[in-house]
């Protein structure tokens, strides 16, 4: 197989706290090995449109502690079509791309897995998304530190609703995974959390007011994952009112803030190590694989089983929150 000599880098979907910090890793290292990096601008729609420039090692100086992406993020239309696809074919042959490195969620990893398969590009992807939802991998990068944000805001909440002696119900990001309202109502000591893998099972809501859950506490606070179906928070809140009056219930929602700031050590530590994984990976001849990591270790995952249904948030933890709110 020929040498790989110049990669292409963009970030796309929802940006994540530490996509900087793999944007600085990944350059870095294909740059210490002799590799040419051009920074694609604004995810799939800078290939469309041709939104290409180089990277020096400069050009990612200064940025591992910032959040957001300093390529750009975007959701673009057009790349989820076969004409689209081909203008971004064209423009990474133009600019004398011959392999890409894709920062992203599940949507994004989508899109790189169809576009390799059409073109037989080599791909490598990082799991981009402070959502955790991804398959393969233990963590993603932004979990983190969406975690501690959350963690935060919830100690403030706290305060208040202890001073009210009211039900709190704060509503979390999460893309129908539980996993940030799960560990975020560990992390936080909230009363419960609810989560859409649970949905199924349970009526979460029923089971956590037949547990008398607030009679001998004077404050309440219960994480609910987002979720479009039910109405997360809010649903709840309807439900409360409908159902179970007694309570007196209200609703935060975090909502972008959980997607801001400087990332952790531990998601800069883990974009660091995967962004350089990146570029083994691609010298190794790997393709159409995602960065993961198990049990400490990276791993390559297919981007078929990185995007398929994500692992369900583990059932003793959801255990571990009823024990330790009584
Ligand atoms: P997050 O999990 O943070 O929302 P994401 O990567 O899942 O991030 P999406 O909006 O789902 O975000 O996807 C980002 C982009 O990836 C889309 O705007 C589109 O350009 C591309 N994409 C997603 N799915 C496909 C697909 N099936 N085919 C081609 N491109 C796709």
């Amino acid at each position: 197989m020929a040498q790989i000599q110049t990669i292409g880098i963009l970030t796309s979907g929802g940006d994540a706290p530490g996509m900087n910090a793999a944007i600085r890793a990944v350059t870095r290292t294909a740059i210490y090995n002799g590799i040419r990096v051009m920074g694609i601008k604004r995810g799939y729609y800078g290939l469309v449109y041709n939104e290409i420039e180089e990277f020096t090692s400069k050009s990612v100086s200064n940025i591992i502690q910032q959040g957001g992406t300093i390529l750009k993020t975007a959701r673009c239309k057009e790349f989820t079509t076969a004409e689209g696809r081909h203008k971004a074919y064209e423009n990474m042959r133009a600019a004398g791309i011959d392999a890409l490195v894709v920062i992203g969620g599940d949507g994004s990893l989508s899109g790189a897995r169809i576009f390799a398969e059409e073109y037989d590009i080599a791909i490598v992807g990082l799991p981009g998304t402070i959502d955790n939802d991804l398959g393969g991998t233990d963590r993603t990068i932004g979990y983190d530190t969406a975690l501690n944000t959350i963690v935060e805001a919830v100690d403030k909440i706290r305060d208040t609703a202890t001073s009210h002696e009211r039900l709190f119900l704060v509503e979390v990001m999460g893309h129908m995974a539980g996993y940030l309202a799960l560990n975020g109502a560990i992390a936080s000591g909230a009363e419960a959390a609810i989560i859409p893998e649970m949905e199924t099972e349970i009526d979460q809501l029923a089971d956590l007011v037949n547990r008398g859950f607030r009679k001998s506490k004077n404050s309440a606070i219960v994480l609910v994952a987002e979720n479009p179906t039910t109405g997360g928070a809010m649903g709840l809140a309807q439900r409360i009112k409908e159902e179970f009056p007694e309570y007196d219930a209200r609703v935060t929602i975090l909502g972008h803030l959980q997607r801001g700031g400087s990332p952790t050590a531990a998601d800069r530590i883990l974009a660091s190590r995967m962004g350089a994984q990146a570029i083994t990976a691609l010298r190794e001849g790997q393709r159409n694989v995602m960065i993961g990591i198990k049990n400490g270790e990276l791993v390559y995952v297919p981007f078929s089983k990185a995007t398929q249904h994500h692992p369900i948030p583990n059932h003793d933890d959801m255990e571990i929150v009823k024990m330790l709110s009584i």
